[in-house]
C-alpha cells in the first residue's frame, strides 16, 4: 500500500510530499502505518500521538483529504468506506500530484499552522476554546455540588464527549477565512456549560457564544458533524445557542 505523506521542515518550511510503501497487516491503522514508515524509511518523520485508542485526540490529521484520527482509521476499511462528502474549501483542496486509486494521502490538519511534517500548532484552536470559559461556575448561593438528573447528564454528555482533537475546526470553511471564529468544538463546549443546570453565569456565557465570531458566524456546512470521531454534532449546539440567544433578546 502506498502512502503519499506531506513533509515540512521546522515551522512549515521546505514542504514536499514523499511516497512510501507499507505492507498492510490485519488490524493495521494509519497511525501504525506511520510507525512503519518511521522504522523503515525515515525516523525523522514527525507526527503526534498518545493513547492510540481514540481518547486523547492528538493523532488527528488529514487522510485522503478528510480530517480523521489516525489511530482509528483502519487501512482495511479504507477501500470500501464511503467518502464523507465534505463541503470543500481551498485548504482542503490544494493541488497535489496524487494517484487517488493507488495512494493514501496523509497531510496535517488544515486551518492550523504547520510546525513540522504532520504536526500542527494547536494554539489557535485552544485560544478560541479558552474564550468560552470551559469550566463550571456555579451560582453564588450554591454551597454543595448540585445533583443532576440522569436525563440532564445524558443531554450534556453528548457535548462533553469532545476530545478536543480539532478535526472539526480543521474541516470548517468558516475557520479557514476567520481564524477568530470560535468554531465547532468551542461552541459545543459553550453549549455544554450554558445548558448545565448548575451553571450560575448562563447569560455571560450566552453572550460569549453569540458574539459576531460565535454561533451567528456558522454557515452550517456540517463538515464538523461528518468528521467528529465522537459523534458530538456541534451543529446542534450552535443551533441551540442561536435560538436561545434570539429568545433572550
Ligand atoms: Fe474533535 Fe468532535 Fe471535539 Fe471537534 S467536536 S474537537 S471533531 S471530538
Amino acid at each position: 500500500m502506498k502512502f503519499r505523506v506531506y513533509r515540512a521542515g521546522r515551522n512549515g518550511t521546505d514542504t514536499r510530499y514523499e511516497l512510501y510503501e507499507v505492507d498492510p497487516q490485519p488490524g493495521m491503522s494509519v497511525l501504525e502505518a506511520l510507525f512503519e514508515i518511521q522504522e523503515k524509511y525515515d525516523d525523522g518523520l514527525a507526527f503526534r500521538y498518545s493513547c492510540r485508542g481514540a481518547v486523547c485526540g492528538s493523532c488527528a490529521m488529514t487522510v485522503n483529504r478528510e480530517p480523521r484520527l489516525a489511530c482509528r482509521t483502519q487501512l482495511a476499511n479504507m477501500a470500501f468506506e464511503k467518502p464523507l462528502a465534505l463541503k470543500m474549501f481551498p485548504a482542503l483542496t490544494k493541488e497535489v500530484q496524487w494517484n487517488k486509486s493507488e495512494e493514501v494521502l496523509i497531510e496535517p490538519l488544515p486551518n492550523l499552522p504547520v510546525l513540522r511534517d504532520l504536526i500542527v500548532d494547536m494554539d489557535p484552536f485552544f485560544e478560541v476554546y479558552r474564550n468560552i470559559k470551559p469550566w463550571l461556575e456555579q451560582a453564588e448561593h450554591e454551597t454543595a455540588p448540585s445533583k443532576m438528573s440522569t436525563e440532564e447528564v445524558i443531554r450534556l454528555d453528548k457535548y462533553a464527549n469532545c476530545i478536543l482533537c480539532a478535526a472539526c475546526y480543521a474541516s470548517c470553511p468558516v475557520n479557514e477565512k476567520n481564524r477568530v471564529y470560535l468554531g465547532p468544538a468551542a461552541l459545543s463546549w459553550a453549549w455544554r456549560f450554558i445548558d448545565d443546570p448548575r451553571t450560575g453565569d448562563k447569560d455571560e456565557r450566552l453572550g460569549l457564544a453569540s458574539g459576531n465570531n460565535g454561533a451567528p458566524a456558522c454557515e452550517f456546512a456540517y463538515n464538523c458533524v461528518k468528521v467528529c470521531p465522537r459523534g458530538v454534532a456541534p451543529a446542534s449546539a450552535i443551533r441551540s445557542i442561536r435560538s436561545l440567544s434570539k429568545g433572550s433578546q
